[in-house]
């Protein structure tokens, strides 16, 4: 069979270490498994920092100092110099997230995460897509509702086995330990619910637990104003021994801290189109408690370690009466149910399949 060329344009190195959102945890082992299992040679160019030199191709980033909109049209006209280089042998284009210039002789797919930022949201704004791929039905209806015009198919994200073996055999925790550690699995964003869950735990403090609240934090100078507020929250209602923060943590130490948990929490406004690190706790048999999230909620296919709250200041009682949730055993078979969806493989397949039609599209216009 004959081989194809792929050319992914990303905003981050698919080989970081530092995985900070769903997406830099998906793209990797996405390009990885087009090589391993496809039939595709895949080229890959980035902005900023890269960990595999040998293999990437660093491009401009006309976008680098845009903190007030400003923008350099010559490095623009770079990165459009570059990519016309880079794609004079590729079959298809993939760009992560991203619009950026493109040839028009190559069908362009985007793979589209969130429409919850601005550049994200930008590259929905275009028709220059053959195809628009997302990671559930719910985030193809708001994108549709975005952009009727777009061509939009849904594949869900994949993990590698390895992963889920590890997630699926972590213990499972105890419900009758002194204190539960609840945990905040997110980056820095003011909508996803940090406010909720320190007031939930003063407002609606649990009645026979000791609860302990752990924030996931990324030690990065654009959040440091977040974190002063939350840090006089948490002063403001005494709750110092409460509630700590923990410094971003990366694969082995995720999980480690992944075992010690009860519960996650997303108890903000801030919509998930997949929900990765609220889907990957419930696989490993955590608690996750939420306000509405629809796109959750179809990934984990109604799982009852999914709790989904009217008011998310409620979640302590929700967590108390959640715990007896892991004595039930019959939620195994219901989890091999979701853990099937979520193969790696398959998502590599269903890639490459899009990649096959619109070459094919291409070849007929
Ligand atoms: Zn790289």
């Amino acid at each position: 069979m004959k081989v194809r060329h792929l050319l992914v344009y990303c905003y981050f190195c698919p080989d970081c270490r530092h995985r900070a959102g769903g997406v830099q945890q998906i793209a990797g082992p996405l390009l990885y498994g087009l090589t391993k299992y496809g039939n595709w040679e895949v080229t890959v160019a980035h902005v900023g920092l890269c960990n595999a030199p040998d293999h990437h191709e660093i491009v401009e980033d006309p976008f680098k100092n845009n903190a007030n909109g400003e923008l350099e049209p010559e490095s623009l006209q770079r990165l459009t110099s570059q990519l016309q280089t880079l794609s004079k042998e590729a079959d298809v284009i993939l760009c992560i997230d991203r619009v950026v210039p493109l040839n028009p002789k190559v069908p362009a797919v985007l793979m589209s995460n969130t429409a919850a930022y601005s550049a994200e949201a930008f590259a929905l704004l275009s028709n220059c897509w053959s195809c628009v791929i997302v990671p559930s039905e719910h985030f193809r209806r708001c994108v549709l509702a975005i952009n009727p015009t777009l061509n939009v198919q849904v594949i869900p994200y994949g993990l590698d086995q390895s992963i889920v073996n590890h997630i699926t055999n972590l213990p499972r925790p105890k419900s009758n330990c002194s204190t539960v550690i609840a945990r905040l699995p997110h980056r820095p964003d003011r909508r996803k619910g940090h406010d909720v869950a320190i007031e939930g735990l003063a407002l609606h403090p649990p009645t026979d637990l000791s609860i302990h609240l752990e924030i996931a934090w990324l030690p990065e100078t654009r959040y440091e104003s977040f974190r002063q507020e939350l840090v006089d929250l948490i002063k403001s209602h005494r709750l110092e021994d409460k509630v700590s923060f923990v410094n971003w943590l990366n694969e082995d130490e995720r999980w480690e801290a992944l075992s010690r948990t009860h519960a996650v929490l997303q108890l903000g406004v801030f919509e998930e189109t997949f929900g990765l690190g609220v889907v990957v706790a419930v696989i490993s048999g955590r608690l996750a408690i939420t306000t509405a999230q629809p796109a959750v909620r179809e990934v984990l296919r109604g799982s009852s370690l999914h709790m989904e709250l009217d008011d998310g200041y409620r979640w302590c009682i929700a967590l108390e009466r959640g715990l007896s949730v892991f004595q039930k055993t019959e939620k195994e078979r219901e989890h091999h149910q979701i853990i099937e969806g979520l193969s790696l493989e398959r998502m590599v397949a269903a890639y490459e399949k899009i990649f096959e039609i619109v070459l094919q599209r291409k070849g007929n216009d």
